[in-house]
């Protein structure tokens, strides 16, 4: 039986900044993640980054455009042959 290479998607969460460009440009909302502020001081200055604590895709009305992983600027979404859970959830801390 043939490969589908474009089964499924794949987040590599240590690339994801929650920078949600891939939540805008998703057609029919099936992506969601939650991010928390952290404030860090460097110095004399102050500096602020998002974490990433759960990012969900709902493969009940994912269509497989790729609009989300061709927008990624991190490299933080792509194609993988193995085949979608209904509701794919990776929690920070968590075993996904
Ligand atoms: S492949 Fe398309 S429909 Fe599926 S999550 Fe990405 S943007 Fe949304
Ligand atoms: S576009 Fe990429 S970096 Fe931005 S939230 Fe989506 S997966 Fe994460």
């Amino acid at each position: 039986m043939a490969v589908n290479p474009r089964a499924s998607l794949e987040l590599i969460p240590d690339n994801c900044t929650s920078c949600m460009l891939c939540i805008r440009a998703c057609p029919v909302w099936c992506l969601g993640l939650d991010a928390h502020l952290e404030v860090t001081q460097d110095g004399g200055r102050r500096r602020s980054s998002l974490h990433l604590d759960r990012f969900a895709i709902d493969y009940r009305t994912c269509m497989m455009c790729g609009l989300c992983v061709d927008i990624c600027p991190f490299d933080a979404l792509r194609w993988s042959d193995g085949l979608p859970p209904v509701q794919f959830e990776w929690e920070h801390g968590g075993s996904g």
